[in-house]
């Protein structure tokens, strides 16, 4: 059956409260006439008639026909110039929740997209009876899980979302459901609007949530934010930095405007909660810098810099290294001479329209025709990362079968801090900070994570365990007979790795955990004794006593809740450790799955070491002969250890240099590198009193003579007063 709809000045004719209807509809027109054709503004009405008639008689709070709600929807999605298929079910996006209307017929008018989308937002009809932690969960995972398909469901979710925040004035004798809305809406719909790059969203939502959430901080902030005084006061501090830098743009044949950024009240209280009060929080001025390429970015960076003095460590290019959702600018803090501080963010103007409107951007007519050829590419890449993201969530799905918990993961995934590392072949990975190779490995495939043994970061060797950092290049080496360690739950920082770790303990039968915990225990008691006979009276002789099942007792080593090295330590200590010319351990490298070089003196091959037995880890710890700790460390847990005839790979050792802050010397410094030596990491500590400063340098070297080389060069430069390994 055809939609119709009456050719007389009003479609709603026939419908409870047509006249309002009709005064809501018309905005919507005015808006999309604007840029659609007739023909298109006939389908969006088609889909307003349509579903002005399944919810007919249905009423909202305030006694308003329900369609208003759908209309205003529509309208907000207008207005930022989205197509027909978003309108048409942003029109319709309760019909399938709230009306006998099905998804059969839906699609019979609209088509299977638009049905589609609708079903995506659609609340789970068959949990009505369930309670309301587990259906808030269960229609989040719905949601996510059809966004993941077509982001344009997240659109529809977020200005309906954004309308009910609009008029959630309606529930004052609610207030309980008012702050529930307001909570989830931080909670869940701030963040993905955030990590889509739908800034527009974002800002709107964030504000409106927070005012009801807290509505007396919310009053005040807004009254003296608003109040003239503050805002003249920024203005005129704007203005006067305007005309300074002017004169340097058009020097250079640059144009660009500047202009205060428009703060959002929660982030001044999320600043005043730092600094302490509001005045402290508006006392740096949030700037902005639009330009027209980014070549002219990074000229207005420099004359920002040499105008005045930039605050340490507050450059950020975000045009070099985009942030993951997409988001691309320079941003850096200056101060003036009579002490204001700016915060500024320099950026193209396509730039800009690109960071209000993230992943929906590819949906924008306007903006598509706008951009040049980089940034069309930029933008498809944007597009890619962000289904990515919607993939990996999709990915925690397949792991976890229990609403509760993959709402907690997908919560923590999205409110991560991100690094960003790269395959060999140049794919980003994004991972969150904190997170080590093993996380990488789960974020290429399950099964890389699984049978991860080793990494290669930047070229050279890397633990596994060892956190990554931005910008680093990461290959994972594989072994199919090697397996997770339960150990590694604790040491990986993304939901995804977590779950895939946990879910593999899960799965793993008491068999193999058994398999496993009895080739552990296998090696820890070698370190007593080489009798097996032996070795196996004590072990049935101490199960006997304790009424112990054997399989039971490797499992429990296998799935990582006993200590292997415990359990020897326990049922041979009346053996000392076997003597070291036959059971000395080689340390061969600085990575090893269970040996770990100290951290307290970081030895390097040639000098004397010993090992230790460290129960938390179930490993051996490397130390020098010399290094005090040792002293604190029970006789019983020694173990031989030296060097192997060949070691493989750098390790890790640390320099301390103070020195004359000349300038020139940092760079002399960094040079002074060779084949066996890389600069993993540089700290300074500036002393301005003494005009001098502290180099705190890790390195990786090939052993000890490697060091005292570098070191002997080190101690030719001018300016070092003092030069010790820590
Ligand atoms: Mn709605």
């Amino acid at each position: 059956m055809p939609v119709s709809y009456p050719l007389v000045s009003n479609p709603f004719a026939e419908f409870y409260g047509s006249e309002l209807l009709n005064e809501h509809y018309q905005l919507l027109e005015q808006a999309i006439s604007q840029y659609l054709n007739p023909s298109d503004v006939e389908k969006v009405l088609a889909a307003a008639v349509f579903g002005a008639q399944a919810h007919d008689g249905q009423k909202r709070k305030s006694g308003e026909p329900y369609f208003t709600h759908p209309i205003q929807v529509a309208l907000i999605l207008a207005k930022s110039r989205f197509d027909v298929p978003v309108l048409q079910a942003a029109l319709l996006h309760d019909v399938l929740e709230d009306t006998p209307v099905t998804k059969e017929q839906m699609t019979r008018h609209f088509g299977l997209q638009v049905a589609n989308i609708v079903d995506g937002v659609s609340k789970l009809y068959e949990l009505k009876h369930k309670g309301p932690l587990v259906v808030q969960a269960e229609t989040f995972r719905h949601l996510l899980i059809s966004c993941a398909k077509d982001p344009r469901v997240i659109l529809i979710k977020l200005a309906d979302r954004l309308h009910n925040l609009q008029t959630l004035d309606a529930f004052k004798d609610r207030p309980d459901k008012q702050k529930r809305i307001a909570k989830e809406t931080m909670d869940i719909y701030v963040p993905i609007a955030d990590r889509l790059g739908l800034f527009l969203f974002r800002i709107e939502l964030e504000d409106l949530a927070f005012s009801y959430l807290f509505p007396w901080r919310y009053a005040v902030i807004n009254h003296h934010y608003k109040a003239q005084e503050t805002r003249k006061r920024q203005e005129s501090s704007v203005k006067a930095m305007h005309q300074e830098i002017e004169p340097l743009f058009k020097a250079l044949g640059i144009s660009a405007s500047v202009q205060l950024r428009p703060r959002y009240l929660s982030n001044i209280y999320q600043r005043m909660k730092r600094k302490g009060s509001f005045h402290e929080s508006m006392k740096t001025h949030s700037i902005r810098i639009l330009t027209d390429s980014i070549d002219n970015c990074y000229r207005i960076l420099g004359c920002l810099h040499s105008r005045y003095r930039p605050i340490e460590n507050k450059l950020n290019d975000y045009i070099g290294s985009p942030k993951s959702n997409g988001y691309r600018s320079l941003h850096t803090s200056v101060v003036n001479e009579v002490g204001q501080v700016f915060n500024v963010q320099i950026r193209t103007h396509s730039m800009h329209a690109l960071a209000e409107m993230g992943i929906v951007a590819v949906w924008h007519q306007k903006l598509k025709n706008q951009l040049n050829q980089e940034e069309e590419s930029h933008s498809v890449n944007v597009n890619k990362n962000m289904r990515e993201f919607l993939t990996r969530i999709k990915d925690i799905q397949d792991f976890t079968h229990d609403p509760e918990e993959f709402y907690a993961t997908v919560k923590a995934e999205m409110g991560a801090k991100d690094i960003r590392v790269f395959t060999p072949d140049g794919k980003p990975i994004d991972l969150p900070l904190g997170a080590t190779p093993i996380d990488f490995a789960y974020a290429i495939h399950t099964n890389i994570g699984h049978h991860c043994v080793a990494a290669i970061v930047n070229g050279r060797d890397y633990p596994i365990t060892q956190v990554l950092q931005h910008g680093q290049t990461v290959s994972i080496k594989t072994d199919p007979n090697a397996h997770p360690h339960p150990r590694w739950v604790e040491q990986v920082a993304s939901p995804r790795a977590k779950t895939a770790v946990r879910d593999y303990f899960k799965k793993v039968s008491f068999e193999q955990a058994s398999d496993m915990g009895k080739k552990r225990f296998a090696q820890a008691a070698a370190r007593y004794l080489n009798d097996e006979v032996l070795i196996q009276a004590r072990l049935e002789h101490y199960l006997l006593t304790n009424q112990l099942d054997k399989e039971t007792v490797f499992a429990e080593i296998g799935y990582g809740k006993r200590q292997s090295s415990l359990l020897a330590a326990h049922l041979f200590d009346d053996y000392p450790l076997l003597p070291a010319s036959t059971q000395a351990i080689k340390v061969q490298s600085a990575l090893h799955e269970t040996i770990h070089l100290a951290s307290c003196c970081r030895p390097l091959p040639h000098e004397p070491i010993t090992g230790a037995l460290d129960s938390k880890t179930d490993g051996i710890t490397i130390h020098r002969r010399d290094c005090p700790t040792t002293k604190s460390i029970n006789q019983s847990n020694w173990v031989s250890a030296e060097w192997a005839e060949e070691v493989q790979g750098l390790f890790a050792t640390q320099l301390l240099i103070d020195c004359i802050d000349r300038r020139g010397l940092l760079n002399e410094i960094t040079h002074i590198t060779g084949d066996s030596i890389d600069i993993r990491n540089l700290k300074i500590e500036n002393h301005p009193e003494t005009k001098t400063a502290r180099l705190i340098i890790d390195l990786g070297v090939a052993n000890r003579s490697a060091l005292a080389r570098v070191m002997a060069r080190l101690r030719s430069v001018e300016g070092i007063l003092k030069l010790s390994r820590t």
